[in-house]
């Protein structure tokens, strides 16, 4: 029996993950579930998996959640992180949204556990640390976004020496063929009902402004060790293809699936193992209509201002994903147009103070920076 906490468990990725886990109820015990704030749910989930632990990182919320199960054991606030770390636990499945992802994923590495990582923005602001926490408490990651799922698989059929690329696929978005005028009248209305996956919603805004894959460029970088001129993106709007990797002698192995994280979130937890999952396979007959192109860089600045801060390294990854944060939620606020977030991102990696992330201090430190200046951007 593997012991699974699942982070972030009312998100989208935290509930296809127990429904992963209930489909093979023989080999997973959900052992710990944590959320923010949503207590119908996570009522819910306690009366479906019986956990040993449930995290509320809301204290009104937990306390909500102690008075209706008063013989659970219930853990708030900054205490949830350290749920990670319990004995006994195998697994962390991490679904938390944002950056507020760095803090169980620290703790789950930092006490050896295998993490089934979604959270992207964790990698993204604390590579540096992540690596170190991998090499010195033998923990270890694997991935649950779809695409570096897929090149993780892919990177199986050759020798990392070997490799000449790494292709991620993009959706594109419902804004892809959009001209540039009709980029400045998106609303958060139109934004959030993403045609190919059900998502939450600051992942939703961030797949139609290609700063979800942004983002991914520089996570599958810094989860597989390769250089930004090593990784591309190509538009793929039906999402079958869901990366390739590109080898030295011509080859290109690429992963198909049906659009259903399930999959990705099964294979983290039982590889290396494959077992029968919720999702059918493809047939040939659905590639005929395939299609594939590059990204409009014009249109949508994310990519560039992504690998710029791919190069840095340092305090630019977190400028980007700490401002694109406050973007995100200024855009659904209707504060500002969806075109005003490249610019509110770029506003702050062009102020950020700039030098070297040796400690979570610094990381904090500069993402509060970030989201101080993407506040004071004037759109
Ligand atoms: P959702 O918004 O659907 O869920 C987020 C989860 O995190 C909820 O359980 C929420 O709790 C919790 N949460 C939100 N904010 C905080 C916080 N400040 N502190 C602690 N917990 C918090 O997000 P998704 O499931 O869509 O995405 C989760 C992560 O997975 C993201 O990093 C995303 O980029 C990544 N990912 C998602 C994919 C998808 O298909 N959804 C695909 C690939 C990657 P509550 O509900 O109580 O507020
Ligand atoms: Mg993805």
């Amino acid at each position: 029996m593997q012991k699974l906490a699942v982070f972030g468990s009312t998100g989208s990725i935290g509930r296809q993950a127990l429904s992963v886990a209930a489909l093979h109820s023989d080999r997973f015990k959900v052992s710990v579930i944590a959320a923010r704030s949503n207590v119908e749910l996570v009522s819910k989930q306690i009366e479906e998996f019986v956990p040993d632990y449930v995290g509320m990182y809301d204290e009104a919320a937990a306390q909500t959640i102690k008075s209706r199960f008063p013989h659970v054991n219930i853990v708030a606030g900054g205490e949830v992180n350290a749920l990670c770390a319990l004995d006994g636990i195998d697994t962390v499945v991490n679904g938390v949204s944002g950056f507020a992802g760095l803090f169980p994923l620290m703790s789950a590495l930092e006490s050896g556990k295998r993490v089934a990582l979604a959270n992207k923005e964790s990698i993204v602001c604390a590579h540096k640390l992540v690596d170190r926490a991998l090499k010195e408490s033998g923990g270890s990651i694997l991935p649950v976004d779809s695409e570096q799922s897929a090149i993780f698989q892919c990177l199986t059929a050759g020798r990392k020496e070997d490799v000449k690329s790494l292709i991620l696929t993009a959706s594109g978005g419902m804004f892809r063929d959009f001209t540039r005028e009709q980029l400045e009248t998106v609303t958060p209305e139109m934004t959030l009902a993403h045609p190919t996956w059900n998502m939450g919603k600051k992942i939703t805004v961030d797949s139609s402004s290609l700063f979800n894959k942004g983002l991914e460029v520089m996570e599958a970088g810094w989860l597989f060790g390769f250089e930004p001129d090593s990784v591309r993106v190509f538009i793929h709007p039906q999402s079958i293809v869901h990366s390739m990797v590109e080898y030295t002698d011509g080859a290109v192995v690429a992963q198909l699936a049906r659009p259903d994280m399930r999959l990705a979130i099964q294979y983290a937890l039982t590889y290396p193992e494959r077992t029968l999952s919720h999702i059918s396979g493809v047939s040939p007959a659905m590639l005929s209509g395939l299609e594939f192109f590059e990204p409009d860089r014009n249109k949508f600045p994310a990519l560039d201002l992504a690998y710029e801060a791919f190069r840095e390294g340092e305090s630019l990854p977190i400028a980007y994903n700490c401002a694109n944060e406050v973007a995100v939620e200024r855009f659904l606020a209707g504060e500002m147009k969806f075109t005003d977030i490249p610019r509110c991102v770029e506003y702050a990696m062009r102020r950020i103070t700039k030098g070297k992330i040796e400690t979570i201090d610094d990381i904090l430190c500069l993402d509060k920076q970030a989201r101080v200046l993407a506040g004071e951007f004037a759109p």
